[in-house]
């Protein structure tokens, strides 16, 4: 018998590091009300921040009470380290009231500008209308540019059992404060409505534990290169 084939050096996993990945470029949000993107990757925004990546977190729109969530949400922006920015600015908007070519026209102008590395946005598996028009809008703006598309959970204030199978983890370990504190800046849709957001958290350590970790976040991975 012949001796066996050397095994390959190893063939433990390797992660790579998100600040190798996305490391000064920028990195793009898109959710479609304030409070969406905390919930869903808050974690991993200010992660992405630190590790010298531009964070940009877009909202499409404010659907009521203008002022007060746009406060609210650039103070979550400022918690987790990101700017901010609100598509629709000439005041309150719902999304659902916008034609598609105009949804999709908000999110080329911001793909056309800021030629991210790798947007997040809303997955295709929501109970909210809006979440779904922009989930589509992104796939659309993907004929200006080459970027990795993630999809990110679904979100809520209340819990509301939608089917989410995540393919990608970040670990969000050493930033969950930082999200569970941007997710309270959202005053007006937790603490004010006398909600809290503890769910998040226990989202965040069972995604921890597919992965090993203390917490994690989870992506659908819609494309991405690997160079
Ligand atoms: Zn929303």
């Amino acid at each position: 018998m012949n001796a066996p084939a050397l095994a390959p050096k190893s063939f433990q996993a390797r992660s790579v590091s998100l600040a190798s990945r996305y490391g000064g470029r920028t990195v793009v949000a898109i959710g479609a009300h304030p409070d969406d993107l905390e919930l869903a990757v808050g974690g991993t925004l200010a992660r992405l921040a630190r590790e010298s990546a531009r964070v940009v977190m877009a909202v499409v729109s404010i659907p009521a009470d203008f002022e007060t969530r746009k406060a609210e949400a650039l103070r979550a922006a400022q918690i987790l380290g990101c700017e901010l920015r609100i598509l629709v600015e000439s005041g309150c908007c719902r999304i659902d009231d916008m034609k598609n070519y105009q949804l999709v026209g908000l999110l080329d102008t911001l793909v056309r500008e800021l030629q991210p590395a790798a947007v997040f946005t809303h997955s295709a598996n929501e109970f909210h209308r809006d979440h779904i028009a922009v989930h589509n809008a992104c796939h659309s703006t993907q004929r200006l540019k080459s970027f990795d598309l993630f999809h990110f959970s679904p979100t809520m204030t209340r819990a509301v059992p939608v089917t989410f199978h995540p393919r990608a983890y970040i670990d969000v370990s050493t930033t969950i404060e930082l999200k569970m504190q941007a997710i309270e800046a959202h005053l007006s849709q937790f603490a004010g409505r006398g909600l809290d957001s503890e769910m998040y958290r226990d989202l965040a350590r069972l995604n921890g534990r597919m992965v090993g970790v203390k917490y994690a976040e989870g992506l659908d991975v819609s494309r991405m290169l690997l160079a």
